[in-house]
């Protein structure tokens, strides 16, 4: 079946932000703290499917105390990156894998499904208009938040029968403007962030919500990031606040890497994925596995574990560099950014950004 095209309706904004005060924003974007000129909104009605496709001037939404997503968490997201390419396109990363995943969280939160095309064709849209707003700095993007929530008004306990689904845009800054620096990691056996049959796999606001108060408990000892075990053991590694991890065994080409295997309980990440390509391209061996907090700590004391690094599009590789448990802690490698590391994180950036071959067709070119 093909799924009838949306047209979108084009409505740009009267006042965008001058070109000089643009120029500012992006001389220091940081992260999610400005946002560009437009947003993309498509309305979702029960009887009627998807409909009203529009590109207006961002702004503020009007909220209904009642409104169901405020009371019920019926809300999911993505997250990607649009990069300028050295001929002076702009291009997404496999945003075609976003919307699928999207559908995916959808179908757990019992939402529509926006079809694969549109959710592509909503970014593009915002990217064309808001082209001028894709920092062109070194590891510089256009972030993109595509996100859904429900927009019915009621207490009822019930899947809505309206939705909302926006792009919005934010200029990000390179995650380690001076220098990659190692992360130390907090491992949570009070707290978990998923359980079997739960919302792990789904990319849905209700999961960060129940890790604040675990990374607080990171903080406290002095950790940067926590460490989510799984729920029933307390014992298998899955992933790092919001991030996959990686475990690398041995050192130089033959470096064998391992990545804990998606059990349902993991969200599956785009740039995890991507890098059991690259690293396999780069004649590494590498696995979906099973690690344990012992296989961790063993494998460190006995120098088989070289390096961790943990993976995502917002910080696209991060080293892990300490590691603590409530049963002691130990330094990981050397405790700074390792050789392999550092290798597949350049050879990533460099393909998002146009300066390596594509050899799996994984950009997307907008503009
Ligand atoms: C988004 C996310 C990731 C990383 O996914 P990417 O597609 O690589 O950005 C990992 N873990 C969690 C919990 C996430 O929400």
């Amino acid at each position: 079946m093909t799924t009838p095209r949306i047209d979108f309706d084009l409505k740009p904004s009267a006042q965008p932000l001058s070109g000089t005060e643009r120029e500012a924003v992006l001389a220091d974007p940081g992260f999610g703290r400005h946002f560009t000129d437009h947003m993309v909104t498509i309305k979702w009605t029960e009887g009627r499917g998807w409909h009203d496709a529009q590109l207006q001037p961002y702004a503020p939404l009007p909220i209904d105390p009642a409104n169901m997503t405020l009371h019920y968490a019926q809300t999911i997201f993505e997250g990607l990156k649009a990069y300028a390419q050295p001929d002076g396109s702009v291009a997404t990363f496999r945003p075609d894998a976003n919307a699928r995943r999207f559908q995916n969280s959808a179908r757990r939160l019992a939402m529509p499904e926006l079809p694969v095309e549109t959710f592509i064709e909503a970014c593009d849209v915002l990217v064309r208009q808001d082209r001028a707003w894709v920092p062109t700095q070194g590891e510089q993007s256009l972030y993109l938040r595509p996100f859904m929530f429900a927009t019915e008004v009621g207490l009822g306990v019930r899947p809505a029968g309206e939705y909302l689904f926006i792009v919005i845009a934010s200029p990000a800054g390179a995650y380690f403007p001076r220098g990659v620096k190692p992360v130390s990691v907090w491992l949570s056996e009070e707290y978990v962030r998923a359980a079997p049959g739960g919302t792990g796999e789904a990319k849905t606001g209700g999961n960060y919500a129940a890790s604040l108060a675990a990374q607080a408990q990171a903080a406290e000892q002095g950790c940067d990031q926590v460490v989510w075990l799984d729920a029933t053991e307390r014992r298998w590694i899955e992933e790092m606040g919001g991030m996959n991890l990686y475990f690398v065994y041995g050192t130089g080409e033959h470096a064998r890497i391992v990545t804990p295997e998606l059990t349902g309980t993991l969200l599956p990440g785009i740039t995890r994925d991507s890098l059991l390509s690259i690293a396999a391209d780069m004649g590494h061996e590498v696995s979906e596995g099973r690690i344990s907090t012992e296989d961790w700590r063993e494998g460190n004391a006995d120098g088989s574990i070289s390096e961790v690094f943990a993976c995502g599009t917002a910080a696209v590789i991060t080293p892990v560099g300490e590691a603590k448990s409530a049963r002691g802690s130990w330094t990981v490698g050397d405790g700074q950014p390792g050789p392999v590391t550092m290798k597949l994180r350049e050879a990533l950036l460099a393909l998002q950004t146009g300066h390596a071959p594509d050899p799996h067709g994984w950009l997307h070119r907008i503009v």
